[in-house]
């Protein structure tokens, strides 16, 4: 087994993370190829996600590929993962990140929004880990991380649905350690704090909120998207062999002090 920082080298192995075509995402695909990973950049839009592949690859000059599918569709879900394998065999490592937002005060919540959601921050992450699993119990190894949320620990107002879809991701992380741990698949997941991006933009524009979040945190600012990279590291690495079926918080201390 390897030790010191040998532990934390990722050549050699495939990782694939869901709507890498930007934000956290983005930034968790290029540490992971920094870290010696072939990775697979991921989202809808096939011209970003394309431009983010060659930027991670002429930065690190370590191989990308692209996979373009909707994580809410079950049927594109099993395809676009048929792909990825056909081309660099069953991922060692998957990163559940896609997700969205929707705000609404709960009275006038909408069932669209709800249903997407669910889909997109849930479903998505049941889906692939689903489709993942097969390939990596036949070879008796695999990582998988999801993106959680300090909103699994700490309610806001009008975001109950967000906070229920990241509060599952949790319980989905201990079920799949439950399933998979025994094959020699590490499923955890990683929450981050606040941290600006397109999925948070309204947030950062709100200088009242912007400052609430610095001051509510004890580490006083924003998360910066580097911060997430060192523990995605560890998680898809050989240095966290032994855990399994956790929630890591990437908050600057947000959801330890109240
Ligand atoms: P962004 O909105 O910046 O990026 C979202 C990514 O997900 C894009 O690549 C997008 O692809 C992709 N995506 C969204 N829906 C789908 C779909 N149906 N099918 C395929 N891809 C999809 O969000 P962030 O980077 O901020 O968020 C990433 C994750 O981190 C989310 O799970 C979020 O909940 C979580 N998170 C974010 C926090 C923050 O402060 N930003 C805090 C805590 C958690 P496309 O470009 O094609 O739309």
């Amino acid at each position: 087994m390897a030790t010191g920082t040998a532990l934390f080298d990722l050549t050699g192995r495939t990782a694939l993370v869901t709507g890498s075509s930007r934000g956290i995402g983005r930034a968790l695909a290029q540490g992971l190829a920094e870290a010696g990973a072939t990775v697979v950049v991921h989202g809808r839009d096939r011209e970003k996600a394309e431009r983010a592949a060659s930027e991670i690859a002429a930065s690190t000059g370590r191989e990308t590929h692209v996979a373009i599918f909707d994580v809410t569709d079950a049927s594109a879900v099993d395809a676009g993962i048929a792909d990825v394998e056909a081309r660099l065999g069953t991922p060692d490592i998957l990163v559940n990140n896609a997700g969205i937002q929707r705000r609404s005060p709960i009275a006038e919540f909408s069932d669209e929004d709800w249903n997407d959601l669910l889909a997109t921050n849930l479903t998505s992450a049941f889906l692939l880990s689903r489709r993942v699993a097969k390939g990596m119990i036949a070879r008796g190894s695999g990582r998988i991380v999801s993106i959680g949320s300090v909103q699994s620990q700490l309610a806001r107002p009008s975001i109950a649905p967000y906070s229920a879809t990241k509060g599952a991701i949790v319980m989905l992380t201990k079920g799949l350690c439950a399933d998979l741990a025994p094959h020699g698949i590490s499923v955890n997941a990683l929450a981050p704090g606040y941290f600006a991006t397109e999925l948070t933009q309204k947030l950062v524009d709100d200088a009242e909120f912007s400052a609430w979040v610095a001051q509510r945190t004890p580490a006083g600012r924003w998360g910066d998207v580097q911060d997430l990279v060192g523990t995605l590291v560890f998680l898809s690495s050989d240095a966290s062999a032994f855990v399994n079926g956790q929630t890591i918080f990437v908050d600057g201390g947000m959801t330890a002090v109240v």
